[in-house]
């Protein structure tokens, strides 16, 4: 049995015994709880990396090349999105040039909507799919319920915007 199901059944079982006797060593129990509950889901560990969306790449490369002096790490088409990706490393982050292949690209349509800009915010974390059962059930909204492939064969998952004050957040695991 893995560890968080184990954990998760032990809050679980913890609860109905508060239920059943709040006063029951109260305090020890909600700071067992509190502790475990820090522990059962490891947080994000860092930005992986911010979204740009640009109509081009060829074109807005020699800004963040040769003027921002990042380094180019490579390009590739992502299906999934309909989308040309460049990766723009920058400390342990990147920046992701996002370029539209298709007219049904979502982010051809953020560029028609709201022109050339940020896109999202990418959060890595480990355990992808547990990440996203915990975000559904805690009522937060998502684009995708399970990850779907993202560049360089991470497993990624968008939130609902909705749902994070207009934020679109990708979580991001690496395999
Ligand atoms: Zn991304």
């Amino acid at each position: 049995m893995k560890k968080e199901v184990v954990i998760n059944r032990w809050i679980e079982a913890t609860k109905e015994m508060l239920k059943v006797d709040p006063d029951w060593n109260k305090e020890t129990l909600e700071g067992l709880l509190s502790q475990v509950s820090k522990e059962k889901v490891s947080v994000p560990k860092k930005i992986e990396h911010i979204g740009i969306a640009v109509k081009s790449i060829d074109e807005v490369l020699p800004f963040y090349v040769e003027s921002l002096k990042l380094e180019l790490k490579g390009i590739e088409e992502v299906p999934t999105q309909k989308v040309r990706v460049a990766f723009l490393t920058i400390g342990e982050a990147k920046l992701e040039l996002l370029e539209p292949i298709s007219e049904e690209s979502p982010i051809a349509q953020f560029i028609e909507k709201k022109g050339e800009g940020i896109h999202h915010v990418a959060l890595a974390v480990d355990n992808i799919n547990e990440r996203l059962n915990e975000l559904k059930n805690n009522g937060v909204r998502l684009i995708h319920d399970s990850p779907v492939p993202g560049a360089a064969g991470a497993l990624v998952a968008f939130l609902h915007p909705k749902s994070a004050s207009g934020v679109l957040y990708e979580f991001c695991e690496k395999k």
